[in-house]
């Protein structure tokens, strides 16, 4: 058998004629940009998310750098932000002129808060938190940090489309929710767009105005702003897909309890949520020591996998600047070295599944 690690097609077969429905009407309604679609899916994404505005924008690094820019973050400043999270999140940092700060990840791959807290100096404006994997954060401590401090909160929603800690939906704990909708997002379209959740109407128009190069009417530009809009086909066919949003994750979750359920092999360990969370399993990522040894075997037998993320930012060759070398963040660095994200999609059938899971038991 032959199993990749990801596979859209059958995530767009699900509901092929209302996405085909919603793209044609899209396509005769003669707008493209800034239309009814898009206001329509921000309402309504808004309204699932628990939050009173959506902002839609071109993508997930749009919205954590507009994010940071609008609340005036940049040169002189640092922001924290854990070391195992995925490059885009260092990048609007750094993009803004600003100083990445790396907090170690805790044993759910979340930012570990002692850490977040040693991390603190006088510079600090600003803290990303990741819900990686579709983990969820416990929001609770570090939200409390932050309003202690006088601190901006960020949460990077970009894997985490519906997940929820103590009831409560995430992108609606910190300053800014900054969603992805790149197509393996678990609310996914069909090439790139982006989105930030928001409490304020005054903080909503300002992201309104700044996605489309900071004009506030037609002819005047108010603040020097960016190009980052969501187009309407895919506002439109993000409204089917997040129609389906709880269906979707729903499945997920029954693929992660399968796999937590009947995987039994001494040398992997298995995710482990923290307490009070319902996370959206955007990944399913084992751990192993054996990592590399298990992924070649996997691959002999028609596995596919992926590494989320083989080199930590901090290790990068676009960060090399900050001075932070190999064993600087053991802990992000022991993850890089052990995660495997095995193949998890909509649509993953259960044989395929059951092959996956004898396949990993049978590994020695
Ligand atoms: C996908 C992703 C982003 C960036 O989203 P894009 O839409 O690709 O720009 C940011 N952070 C995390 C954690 C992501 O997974």
């Amino acid at each position: 058998m032959k199993i990749p690690s990801n596979r859209l097609d059958r995530g767009f077969f699900r509901y092929q004629s209302e996405f085909e429905a919603a793209a044609l009407a899209a396509l005769r309604s003669g707008f493209y940009i800034m239309g009814n679609e898009l206001g329509s899916f921000e309402k309504e994404f808004a309204a699932y998310c628990g939050v009173p505005f959506c902002v839609g924008l071109a993508s997930g690094l749009d919205a954590l750098t507009s994010a940071l820019a609008l609340h005036g973050v940049g040169e002189g400043d640092e922001v924290i932000v854990q070391g195992n999270t995925f490059i885009a999140s260092i990048i609007s940092i750094t993009k803004n002129g600003a100083a990445p700060v790396f907090a170690e990840p805790d044993d759910g791959f979340c930012i570990d808060v002692d850490d977040v807290i040693k991390k603190l100096s006088a510079k600090t404006r600003a803290v990303i938190v990741t819900h990686l994997y579709g983990m969820v954060t416990p929001m609770d401590r570090i939200v409390e940090l932050c309003r202690d401090k006088g601190l901006l909160l960020i949460e990077d929603c970009a894997q985490a489309h519906g997940a929820e800690f103590a009831g409560q939906k995430v992108g609606s704990f910190g300053d800014v929710g900054c969603f992805s909708f790149y197509p393996i997002k678990n609310l996914g379209a069909f090439g790139d767009g982006g989105g930030v959740t928001v409490k304020s109407e005054e903080l909503a128009e300002k992201f309104r105005i700044y996605r489309n190069y900071g004009k506030r009417e037609k002819a005047d530009t108010v603040v020097p702003g960016i190009n980052s809009r969501l187009d309407e086909i895919q506002a439109a066919l993000l409204r089917v897909r997040l129609k389906h949003l709880d269906e979707l994750n729903a499945e997920r979750r029954a693929l992660a309890g399968r796999y937590s359920e009947e995987i039994k092999n001494p040398l992997i360990t298995l995710p482990r949520p923290a307490d009070n969370t319902d996370p959206v399993w955007h990944q399913y990522v084992i751990r192993c020591d054996e990592r590399d040894r298990l992924r070649v075997y996997l691959a002999e037998n028609g596995i596919g996998t992926d590494i989320h993320y083989p080199i930590p930012p901090h290790l990068s060759t676009a960060f090399r600047y900050l001075g932070l070398g190999k064993g600087s963040l053991p802990g992000t660095e022991r993850l890089a070295d052990t995660v495997l994200s095995l193949p998890f999609f909509i649509g993953l059938t259960e044989e395929e599944q059951g092959y996956v899971i004898n396949a990993l038991n049978a590994f020695k």
